[in-house]
């Protein structure tokens, strides 16, 4: 079992086609995979009336509750929810380094969700922000180059990103996290 996975997408990210209708919160509770375990769809799914159920049915399975944010324009409404934290997607743009503080500002741990694949300059990341290796996307670039620079200045977490079943691992992650020498950094207490 891993220490925690906090990037899992379930049927609530309906428009992602990536995503199985067998990946409900049920079975993400039942295979637990890692010991913390957090659900972070997509944020723009759950606004237009999805959010309570969504939120009733991760916390029936004691499960962490975030969302993930695609960007700035949906930061100020992400806000207005009540979640353990944020997953938030950062792209190389002012607007979405400003929005970001916006988001810190609310106290709450924000992973900045898998910014090689981004190209987020981590330079302009505040070192409160919790960087993200994620097992769907760390290999797509040159990971070694882009995370080695940072890797005294944060704190770093691993996650799946997983849209199915047989995504719930962390393999590719930890092998890059071993290569790089970082410790993952566990957000939550275990249960
Ligand atoms: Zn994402
Ligand atoms: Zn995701």
């Amino acid at each position: 079992m891993f220490p925690q996975d906090l990037h899992i997408h379930t049927t609530y990210s309906a428009n992602d086609s990536y995503v199985s209708p067998l990946q409900t919160i049920a079975l993400v509770a039942a295979v637990r995979h890692a010991q913390i375990l957090g659900i972070s769809d997509h944020f723009e799914n759950l606004v237009s009336g999805m959010f309570e159920t969504y939120e009733a049915e991760i916390r029936q399975a004691g499960l962490k509750l975030g969302v993930e944010v695609d960007g700035h324009s949906w930061v100020t409404e992400a806000t207005n929810y009540d979640v353990d934290y944020y997953i938030f997607h950062c792209r190389d743009n002012d607007a979405d380094y400003k929005s970001l503080e916006q988001l810190l500002s609310t106290g709450k741990p924000v992973i900045i969700a898998h910014p090689n694949a981004f190209a987020t300059n981590l330079g302009r990341v505040s070192a409160t922000c919790l960087i993200e290796i994620n097992n769907r996307y760390v290999w797509h670039n040159d990971w070694y180059n882009y995370y080695r620079p940072h890797r005294e200045r944060f704190n770093f977490v691993i996650g799946s990103d997983a849209h199915q079943p047989n995504w719930l691992g962390q393999s590719v992650a930890r092998y890059a996290a071993d290569q790089l020498g970082i410790i993952e950094h566990l957000v939550f207490e275990e249960p």
